[in-house]
């Protein structure tokens, strides 16, 4: 990224939506980049006023578009150059698989990572902003809402929530059941990534799970991180044969180990499944920096949808050291901004003990079920039904042009 194109954005804080313009009013009070372009057509437009926003300290007002756009797309420019991780990260260069690494060691090289990259990251890595950044939806309702020559946002977005594991060790399939417990007690269930390839599956547990009606997905095929890097034919023959061994199951959608996602990889699982969730909302310090889409909208990319992950999981955020507490504080903070903006609340849990399989950060899944249900959302959703809800929409829009 070069100086030059990290000048072109601004730092925005909206600090008011004016009455008519209610569709906006979630970014009350939320920072996002926005490209100056993009800001100067609302400045200097001579329509109503919608918004006062904070920039560099000073205050603008934003005004209605009347007139044909000198800027369109950028919501989506803005993703595309931010959603795929292009170098690879240094677990895939390895020459052996980064599983045959001890535990304690991969901890302690994951932590070390996370530290690194966030001290690069405070003078340097402008966004996506950690823990959450909303800047794309931001750009997609003010185009929508205030340019008065295109369609005013009338139908309100239904906010959904997603529970999600990725189940990368035998162990962590032994500890699921402790996850999934939680989970009917509140009567909810969960999507399930399970690692086909990486040693020999317990078919009695996935078949439990699977009765009991949660999601089973793929999460790769042996979480060496490799497969977003491979031929286009190598990656093909580990997706085939991972549908395969788990045929029974239904799958649907795909999650990549570590989240590494390529344009190629991308586009062979649009073949394969009918959902993606393996981009992030904002990665943070951890595999990369700079790994984001800056939604919490599921989207349609090359005909797959991605589902992103929009809370910082729980490997995350113990990678930075951070209490339970802190971050039950956290999702819930998060899950009230999401909802409000109308995205997808969707968090990932490991079951390893050293992870989310101890008592004290079961205790807090349990609370924060317990926090969502408190909300009274009829939309608590497995991934695939998820899905299916939107491809209604999507074909509906399609077929209305
Ligand atoms: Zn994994």
């Amino acid at each position: 990224m070069t100086d030059d194109w990290m000048r072109t954005f601004e730092f925005v804080t909206v600090i008011d939506i004016f009455a008519d313009f209610k569709p906006l009013a979630w970014m009350e009070g939320l920072t996002f980049f926005w490209p100056s372009a993009f800001l100067q057509e609302f400045i200097n437009a001579k329509g109503n006023e919608f918004a006062s926003v904070r920039i560099n300290g000073e205050a603008y007002r934003l005004k209605t578009i009347t007139g044909k756009r000198s800027h369109s797309d950028i919501a989506a420019w803005v993703f595309k150059d931010n959603c795929f991780f292009t170098p690879k990260p240094a677990s895939a260069k390895l020459p052996f698989s980064y599983n045959i690494i001890p535990d304690q060691i991969r901890w302690l090289a994951a932590s070390t990572i996370v530290r690194i990259n966030k001290s690069k990251r405070q003078n340097k890595m402008p966004f996506p902003r950690w823990p959450l950044d909303l800047t794309v939806d931001s750009i997609e309702d003010i185009e929508r809402c205030c340019v008065e020559c295109e369609d005013i946002i009338t139908k309100k977005r239904e906010s959904s929530i997603q529970l999600t594991h990725d189940i990368d060790t035998p162990e962590s399939l032994e500890n699921l059941h402790l996850f999934l417990e939680i989970e009917e007690k509140h009567h909810v269930h969960s999507t399930n990534f399970i690692v086909p390839r990486g040693w020999k599956l317990d078919f009695s547990i996935l078949e439990a799970v699977k009765k009991k009606g949660h999601e089973i997905g793929i999460h790769g095929y042996n979480h060496d991180n490799r497969t977003p890097f491979l031929s286009s034919i190598k990656m093909e023959a580990r997706i085939d044969e991972a549908v395969e061994l788990l045929l029974d199951y239904k799958i649907k959608g795909y999650r990549a180990p570590s989240l590494l996602m390529s344009a190629p990889l991308m586009e062979i699982l649009g073949k394969h499944f009918h959902y993606d969730s393996s981009i992030p909302n904002s990665g943070g310090f951890y595999s990369s920096q700079r790994n984001g889409c800056m939604t919490a909208r599921p989207f349609y990319y090359n005909g797959i949808l991605e589902i992103p992950l929009t809370l910082p999981s729980d490997a995350n955020l113990l990678f930075q050291n951070k209490k339970e507490e802190e971050i039950l504080e956290m999702w819930i903070k998060l899950t009230k901004i999401i909802l409000k903006s109308g995205g997808t609340v969707n968090l990932l849990t490991h079951c390893e003990k050293r992870y989310s399989g101890n008592k004290k950060m079961l205790d807090i899944y349990d609370e924060y079920i317990s926090y969502l249900n408190s909300l009274n959302l009829p939309n608590l959703r497995t991934l695939s039904q998820l899905h299916g809800r939107l491809s209604i929409e999507h074909n509906e829009m399609k077929r209305n042009g």
